[in-house]
């Protein structure tokens, strides 16, 4: 065959063809080799940065088949990777030369329009799910790019437009479906192995595989009160020190975040904007309409936009209204703050790297945070991060290898400056590779009992190619 199998990196078994066939046997779903047609595909990820190569990637078709490639990577103690949406920025979900558990293919929305909830598998993007929850009037809050995977997003936590109203993604969960290390499945939701449960809800991948997710809903659209407010960047301290101000003032239901980039040739921005610098709003209601247009009154008279799309539109079509720039492929390094608010020393210092962009893909993109979110205990589930108002992603992208050094030179000098107005906590999920030292940041008061609770699932550690969580000894 002509397969060097037996180099599985970690892997304490040289791997033979019958070990392999008797793989491809028990799974339902495919099991590929980098001979394989499809091997390239399924190994490619958001990030153009991410180019590893496993051993062998399990294309499952169910939860048996994450049974058996769990099972197969722990019996031949390979490293074993898990792969949801393949969006996370450190490209976590591919592993070189071990085992990938790829869950793309599992794409089942169960709705229940009666009870409100939806049973959704681990390869749903997050545009997949808006449409059937949509076609029901019902909503769960996620992110706001369509195509990240509703898996990774939901085990770190989770937000996005109507988060303030609703909470994170993790606060939505009932229950979980989880094939844990010795391959076995539990049940996970308040009442069964309810540390579990608190663990997956902000600790990642860390303690199994999710192989079905249970949703809360809420009524919300078909359309919302949504949209984008540009400015020129030379207006922009002005600008946000006004949108400070309202969004203190503002009710759950309102939730606006902005971006500073160059301006992308959008059709509603003028001809001679285009390629210059732009702060744009991006603001969204999760309520009726007359109450929207009141809300976000004050937020469109802060002074003479360039442009003001602000108007109803379908939910869906408002959850993948950035997808456009946010495309895979592209070279992607990103660095993440977190802020209670916005004082002046970190507005200046936005705004003066928004002034100097190394490439013009690259953006400042700030998340409002607040409302529902922080109304939850941060001892109450895994996701610390219950006092913060505002998550700062430094979305550093760009095309060319050659420009590798000097557009992630940008981003942590950004970062650097920012840090004296942070809090010092990270948003797991906007974590790149390199932050290793950074873990504990990310899971704040609740390591410990998180390294308990990985103890007790996974003693062994075999879910470590994540934002990793070490086992109490
Ligand atoms: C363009 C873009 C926009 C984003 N916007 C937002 C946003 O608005 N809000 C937000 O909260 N986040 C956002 N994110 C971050 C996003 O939440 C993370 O990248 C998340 O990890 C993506 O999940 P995934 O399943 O696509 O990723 P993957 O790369 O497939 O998985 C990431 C990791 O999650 C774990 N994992 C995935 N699936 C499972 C599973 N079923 N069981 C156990 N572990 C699993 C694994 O450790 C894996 O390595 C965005 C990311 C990108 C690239």
């Amino acid at each position: 065959m002509g397969l060097n199998l037996a180099k599985l990196s970690g892997g304490t078994t040289a791997i033979s063809q019958e070990m392999l066939d008797a793989l491809k046997a028990r799974v339902r779903g495919i099991v590929l080799t980098d001979h394989d047609e499809g091997y390239d595909a399924a190994r490619s990820v958001w990030n153009g940065m991410i180019d590893r190569r496993p051993g062998i990637i399990v294309r499952c078709a169910g939860a048996a088949d994450v049974m058996a490639a769990v099972d197969f990577a722990r019996e031949t103690g390979a490293v074993l990777s898990v792969r949801g949406g393949g969006h996370n920025i450190a490209g976590s979900a591919v592993c070189d030369n071990g085992v990938m558990v790829d869950l793309s293919p599992m794409k089942s929305v169960r709705i229940d329009p009666f009870a409100r909830t939806a049973r959704v598998e681990p390869g749903v993007t997050l545009g997949e799910f808006d449409r059937e929850a949509q076609s029901f009037g019902l909503v769960t809050p996620t992110g706001i790019n369509s195509t990240t995977g509703i898996a990774g997003l939901t085990l770190g936590g989770g937000f996005g437009w109507i988060s303030r109203k609703f909470g994170l993604t993790a606060d939505n969960l009932i229950s979980t479906d989880v094939v844990t290390a010795d391959g076995q499945l539990v049940r996970a939701s308040e009442a069964e192995s309810p540390d579990l449960f608190w663990a997956i809800r902000g600790g990642g991948g860390n303690f199994g595989v999710v192989t079905s997710f249970e949703f809360r809903l809420h009524r919300l659209g078909p359309e919302v009160m949504s949209g984008l407010i540009v400015y020129p960047l030379s207006q922009a301290t002005d600008m946000l020190k006004r949108y400070r101000e309202i969004m203190a003032a503002a009710p759950d239901e309102l939730s606006c975040w902005f971006v500073m980039r160059s301006a992308p040739p959008l059709p509603f921005l003028p001809q001679m904007v285009h390629g210059t610098g732009i702060i744009a709003f991006a603001a969204c209601y999760a309520g009726p309409m007359d109450a929207a247009e009141v809300a976000m009154k004050p937020l469109r008279e802060m002074g003479q936009p360039i442009a003001d799309v602000i108007g109803p539109h379908p939910f869906a079509g408002w959850q993948a209204v950035l997808d456009p720039l946010l495309t895979p492929g592209a070279r992607n390094y990103w660095k993440s703050h977190s802020f209670t608010t916005l004082n002046d020393g970190a507005i200046a210092t936005l705004v003066e790297y928004a002034g100097k962009l190394p490439s013009p893909e690259c953006e400042l993109a700030c998340a409002q945070l607040g409302g529902a979110i922080n109304r939850v205990s941060a001892k109450a589930t895994a996701y610390p991060h219950r006092d913060i108002g505002f998550v700062l992603n430094i979305h550093t992208r760009w095309r060319e290898p050659a420009d590798d050094a000097e557009c992630i030179a940008w981003a942590r000098s950004l970062f650097e400056s920012c840090k004296p107005y942070a809090t010092g906590g990270v948003y797991v999920n906007f974590m790149p590779e390199e932050e290793k030292d950074r873990v504990a940041s990310a899971y704040l008061g609740n390591s410990e009992r998180l390294a308990a609770i990985k103890a007790k699932y996974d003693p062994h550690n075999l879910f470590r190619m994540n934002q990793n969580i070490r086992p109490t000894p």
